[in-house]
């Protein structure tokens, strides 16, 4: 049972195994719980005798964004596509995790984060003793790359996403989602939508080593004319569900839940990094505040019926 203002890790070790869309190598991937504070942590199991190696899950730690999110260091990257157990941790408000991989690449499972929320529903999630602590944004912060921006600005409750696309395909074309993301919103709204590519760029994709493991199983996959997968679409907008997927995970790497709103326009993997690093190099746009345990409150402070968080000083 999660407790308010406290923070969270697993129940109980959990894994689940698959391939990588990218590399198209068979991976298993081990949750952990961790202690309070730990946030989560990538741990690369060595291979040919090499040591673990540990990637902290921030944005200090981010390698590379084309196509995918790698987690690395100054020895190169070491974990791959990160992203969508990044947004079921993230969407089911687990603070700390060891994220264990036996592989390069974390699991595409279905292309969704459905199957790391049924393997995080099979231990469930607990409370710790210690505080939350959150990202609380001050300001806002901007990132425009040709025709996309992403911002995050202040809000007031919570941690708010609105993913806006625009792709010149009859199958896509305008989408847009807004979500005050939860754990209840996340699971329905959001963590079935799957990955999507685009027949066209499959060729191009393979020369360059991409997509070598993506299937029918695990990717949407659109031609000028359809969408392929035999079964359809899981949402009509399924796509833009699946954008707002990335963006929870790819801004789970601030390290501590986000406090405000992001907006995603026409957006991927590399702009949910610029404008994270963008608020994390801007000692003014952001601070960390921890959420105290609901107090009791006079009927004159608050509207009847209306429990709203009450946030501590700010500790950084
Ligand atoms: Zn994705």
């Amino acid at each position: 049972m999660m407790k308010a203002g406290r923070q969270t890790t697993l129940g109980d070790r959990t894994a689940v195994s698959g391939i990588g869309v990218h590399s198209g190598l068979p991976v298993t991937l081990t949750l952990h719980p961790a202690d309070a504070g730990t946030g989560v942590v990538f741990l690369r199991g060595g291979t040919d005798g090499q040591p673990d190696r540990e990637f902290h899950a921030s944005a200090g730690s981010v390698t590379a964004t084309e196509l995918a999110t790698v987690l690395g260091d100054a020895s190169g990257p070491g974990v791959s596509t990160i992203e969508h157990i990044m947004a079921a941790l993230c969407g089911l408000g687990v603070d700390n995790a060891i994220v264990e991989l036996d592989g390069p690449e974390a699991p595409i499972m279905d292309g969704s984060a459905a199957p790391f929320v049924a393997a995080i529903d099979q231990v469930g999630v607990v409370t710790l003793a210690a505080p939350r602590r959150y990202t609380k944004v001050l300001k806002v912060v901007r990132v425009a790359m040709g025709d996309a921006y992403g911002e995050l600005r202040p809000h007031q409750h919570g941690f708010r996403v609105e993913v806006d696309i625009d792709f010149a395909h009859p199958q896509i074309g305008r989408q847009s989602l807004a979500l005050d993301v939860e754990p209840s919103t996340f699971r329905r709204e959001i963590a079935r939508a799957r990955t999507f590519g685009f027949m066209r760029d499959v060729a191009k994709l393979w020369s360059a080593g991409y997509a070598l493991g993506a299937s029918l199983e695990n990717t949407l996959v659109v031609t000028d004319s359809r969408v392929l997968n035999p079964d359809g679409l899981r949402f009509p907008d399924e796509f833009v569900r699946h954008k707002m997927l990335d963006a929870i995970g790819d801004l789970a790497l601030a390290g501590a839940p986000i406090l405000g709103a992001y907006r995603s326009v026409r957006g991927g993997h590399k702009l949910n990094h610029a404008v994270l690093c963008a608020l994390v190099a801007d000692p003014t746009a952001w601070t960390v505040v921890e959420e105290r345990s609901p107090r009791p409150r006079r009927h004159a402070d608050v509207p009847a019926g209306l429990v709203a968080p009450a946030y501590g000083a700010d500790v950084s």
